[in-house]
């Protein structure tokens, strides 16, 4: 028998049919790719949000789902009219939906649904919202609302409940401001009625035993929009296709043209084709030769900017969707740990500070210990230098005494990850990626994070995470700050060695 439709697969159908068929029907393929501990933390940080937001329906009645009977005890409190419900649930014959919160209004005789999402409610500059992403919450509820119905429930007014992004703690957490009701009833009407077919549709396609034939539709699109599920669905393309072509999701007619001539794999890519832009031309042309191409001349003037003292930084932080401190919003980073590599001059000894806070708001001391250890002279260096300066600025507004320096590193920091952006340096092994753990093995392979206990940011956050709340202790926590401490330094190493090796190279040596 076909397992039921759940809310997330519907969701998930929603996005991607074909990766939601293999999720279902290949769970042996789709559990290669686990979900990680920081997914994890992801969706534990969803049921601590629900949790939170429950505190605006006191009294609630909450259905363990856990429990045999769940479904008959809902029906049960459903008919005595139970006054608040969490996570009741109900099923029809091809679809199971738990529901947020249910609050019975007397008045209209039916119950008020509520759906409690961890995204926040946020709006750009000029007030719009992110079409797709409210419509996917619309659906979302629309998928709850059309299983209540179905089983006979009547349903009044239909809620999102949402983190309000604005919202900046002060002392203890304001429920009213830190979460915002939207009234979607009016629009449930159309998106109900969408929802029915979209869900008879997704059931019997997820039902099916066969794959569904043919290449998914990221076939035509860049590698940075594949899911793990793309070498399943896709076997004929190799690892390095014209999918990883710089840019090249950009130009959506050029890829569909190549792929139907039958070029896949870069060697292949026609060199003679005014389409093929300099730099994918760069690109194709070092993995058929092999050998770097390194624009020696532009290498050397970036590197000239620099100015002494060099201090390559990096930061981990930890997003989290409730404000544990005074001065944070909603998902604003809290960076409880830096690495810093410090070169005064071009003979003198590499220096290195780091720390790893825990307990309380780390920002304070962060800030003393990077204001005591950059100079006011030189350059701050970071790769992709955006995220490190969206945490400066945000420190620099969380601590009004350390907001000149904070400016400051912003205007000083150089982003060395744009010498192979701007392909100063290109190297066949970097296959058109330009990320450090990209490109550190490369050029530097006598460094490696592959052995490291901590390998990754989010295995950093998963550590801060344990850590804070006393998941791990004694010994196994002492291992896991200095594991921790070891990842981190070597992000700033990493970025030592990769500038050492462009200066060798820019020098002649
Ligand atoms: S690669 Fe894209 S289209 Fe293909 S299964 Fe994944 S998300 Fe869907």
């Amino acid at each position: 028998m076909a397992s039921k439709l759940s809310k997330t697969e519907y969701i998930m159908f929603r996005e991607c049919p074909n990766n939601t068929w293999v999720r279902r029907q290949r769970p042996d393929i789709h559990s290669q790719y686990e979900i990680s501990e920081f997914e994890q933390a992801l969706a534990q940080m969803g049921n601590e949000v629900e949790e939170l937001a429950r505190g605006m329906f006191p009294g609630g009645y909450l259905i363990e789902q856990r429990h045999a009977g769940a479904q008959e005890l809902t029906q049960k409190l459903v008919a005595e009219q139970t006054p608040v419900l969490f996570q009741a649930v109900f099923a029809t014959d091809t679809c199971l939906a738990a529901t947020d919160v249910l609050v019975w209004n007397a008045g209209a005789g039916a119950y008020d649904l509520y759906e409690i999402k961890m995204s926040s409610s946020e709006a750009d500059g000029e007030g719009r919202k992110d079409r797709k992403k409210e419509e996917q919450f619309e659906y979302d509820l629309a998928f709850q609302a059309n299983v209540v119905e179905a089983c006979g429930v009547k349903l009044n007014k239909k809620y999102l409940v949402r983190l309000n992004r604005q919202y900046v703690r002060q002392g203890d957490l304001d429920f009213s401001n830190l979460f915002i009701l939207e009234d979607k009833t009016e629009a449930m009407a159309v998106a109900q009625e969408n929802a029915v077919h979209q869900m008879k549709h997704a059931q019997e396609y997820l039902s099916q035993a066969v794959q569904p034939e043919g290449h998914c539709p990221c076939y035509y699109k860049g590698r940075s929009a594949h899911c793990t599920s793309f070498a399943f669905i896709n076997p004929d393309v190799p690892a390095y296709s014209v999918h990883d072509l710089n840019r090249i999701g950009l130009s959506k007619k050029y890829l569909e043209e190549l792929l139907h001539a039958g070029v896949l794999h870069v060697k292949d890519v026609p060199l003679n084709d005014d389409r093929l832009t300099e730099k994918k031309l760069n690109q194709v042309r070092v993995h058929l030769s092999q050998e770097p191409l390194i624009d020696v001349v532009g290498l050397a003037e970036e590197l000239n900017k620099l100015e002494y003292p060099l201090y390559f930084l990096d930061y981990e932080t930890y997003p989290t969707a409730i404000p544990p401190f005074s001065g944070y919003r909603p998902y604003q980073h809290i960076v409880f740990q830096y690495s810093l590599h410090v070169l005064e001059a071009p003979d003198a000894e590499l220096k290195h500070y780091g720390d790893l806070i825990l307990g309380g708001d780390p920002a304070e001391k962060i800030a003393e210990a990077l204001v005591s250890h950059i100079g006011p002279k030189g350059t701050v260096i970071s790769w992709s230098k955006a995220f490190e300066n969206s945490r400066n600025k945000e420190m620099a507004a969380l601590m009004p005494e350390h907001k000149d320096f904070f400016l400051n590193v912003v205007e000083r920091t150089y982003d060395l990850m744009d010498i192979v952006e701007h392909q100063h340096y290109v190297h066949p092994g970097f296959m058109g990626r330009a990320s450090i753990k990209k490109v550190l093995p490369v050029l530097v392979p006598s460094l490696s994070y592959k052995e490291l206990p901590v390998k990754s940011g989010t295995d950093a956050i998963e550590g801060y995470r344990q850590l804070t709340r006393a998941l791990i202790e004694g010994e196994e926590a002492e291992q896991k700050q200095k594991d921790m401490l070891e990842y981190c330094k070597l992000d700033t190493l990493a970025m030592y060695e990769i500038w050492k090796h462009f200066r060798g190279v820019a020098s002649g040596v």
